[in-house]
């Protein structure tokens, strides 16, 4: 689709023709494992729904147009786009990581593909320096995360992706910002990761990955991985995923909007001792999201007293949700160190467990901050 439109745009149309065989506006949901052919090798483009199916591809077209890349590729969660990408990689190769990370992506680079021998360096990406000093001849991979989960710290894409040599592959998980905020291929990146699960699907209603990428030849690699691994998303949950995304602008404006004032409000209560959220004046980082995004987006992580304290609150708001994941319209409250983190206990990325994690949804504020005075009591 044409790439002078603008995003909340794409977001309705791009991938999504009206089917040409009956019209129908919503992109079908081709629930079939297979195709039948007229011929050996003879067919209308699909063979078999692991290697393609028509409702996936044009949610991977519509991926790619959000993310203004060439291609797109859709996964069965955000782990598995994850997986894939780091198939790229051979024994004895280094990839370098940020040292504040989804605990997830943690746990399946150094308790999976450690295993594998290839061996990961956990580093503080907003020092340039660091970064620079952390390659060696072996790095074939930067892996940044911006803005991180939990702590909600920047990478300066761009510089980064200056800094890293011809050959490693720069790769953004660009769950929290979601395209409408931030569009790492524009600033350098080579791919874009995904977790659908979260403000792209919007819903809470499906666990998917996505990835984005212009390079033809990192293209064919991942497709071929894609097909020969497998971990490909049902039609069903890309429809799910196609049909939230219609809507990511709208929400992804509510959510910042909601989550600048929670920020403000956390900011000035007696009960907190730090507020995480890049929209802040004080986020040290807070000229960097300035230029890199388009908003602050919908993540609030702060600090309280005490674990105790911690636990304390996020059983007693009434709104907010006590659940994993994030990034659907209804807000949700977690316990990042025995939640969501919990599988980076001990290591260096472990996380303080006085912290609190919000996903502030789409509700009217009011209500959103009334419920949150009362928690904090
Ligand atoms: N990346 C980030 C930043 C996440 O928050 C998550 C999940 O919470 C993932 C990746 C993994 O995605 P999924 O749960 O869809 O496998």
């Amino acid at each position: 689709m044409s790439d002078h439109y603008h995003l909340d745009t794409l977001a309705i149309h791009a991938g999504q023709p009206p089917d040409p065989a009956t019209g129908a506006i919503m992109t079908p949901i081709y629930q079939t494992s297979t195709f039948v052919q007229s011929a050996p090798g003879e067919n209308k483009g699909y063979e078999y729904s692991r290697s393609g199916n028509p409702t996936r591809h044009a949610l991977e077209e519509l991926i790619a147009a959000l993310e203004r890349g060439r291609y797109g590729l859709a996964f069965s969660s955000g782990l598995a786009a994850t997986d894939t990408i780091i198939r790229l990689l051979n024994p004895g190769d280094h990839v370098i990581v940020g040292n504040d990370v989804y605990g997830g992506t943690y746990r399946l680079f150094e308790r999976v593909y450690a295993r594998f021998g290839l061996r990961f360096s956990w580093v503080d990406l907003s020092h340039l320096d660091t970064v620079r000093a952390a390659f060696t001849p072996q790095t074939r991979m930067l892996w940044l995360e911006t803005p991180t989960n939990p702590l909600l710290a920047l990478a300066d894409i761009a510089a980064l992706a200056q800094a890293a040599p011809e050959k490693v592959i720069v790769a953004v998980d660009n769950t929290f910002a979601s395209p409408a905020l931030q569009q790492p291929l524009t600033l350098g990146a080579d791919i874009v990761m995904h977790s659908s699960t979260k403000y792209l699907g919007g819903h809470s209603d499906a666990v998917g990955g996505a990835l984005a990428l212009n390079d033809e030849n990192l293209y064919q690699q991942l497709k071929f991985l894609q097909n020969a691994v497998g971990a490909v998303p049902g039609p069903m949950d890309c429809f799910l995923v196609m049909r939230g995304i219609k809507t990511l602008g709208i929400r992804m404006e509510r959510h910042s909007a909601n989550a600048l004032q929670i920020a403000r409000f956390l900011d000035d209560h007696a009960a907190v001792k730090k507020v995480y959220y890049p929209g802040l004046e004080s986020h040290p980082q807070h000229e960097l999201a300035r230029g890199q995004m388009r908003d602050f987006g919908g993540m609030v992580s702060f600090v309280l007293e005490s674990e105790a304290a911690a636990r304390k609150m996020v059983s007693r708001t009434r709104l907010f949700s006590l659940a994993e994941s994030l990034g659907g319209v209804e807000s949700l409250i977690e316990h990042p160190y025995s939640m969501t983190h919990a599988s980076t206990a001990n290591s260096p990325l472990a996380v303080d467990p006085a912290l609190v994690r919000l996903s502030v949804g789409i509700e009217h504020v009011d209500d959103l901050l009334d419920d949150l005075r009362q928690a904090l009591g």
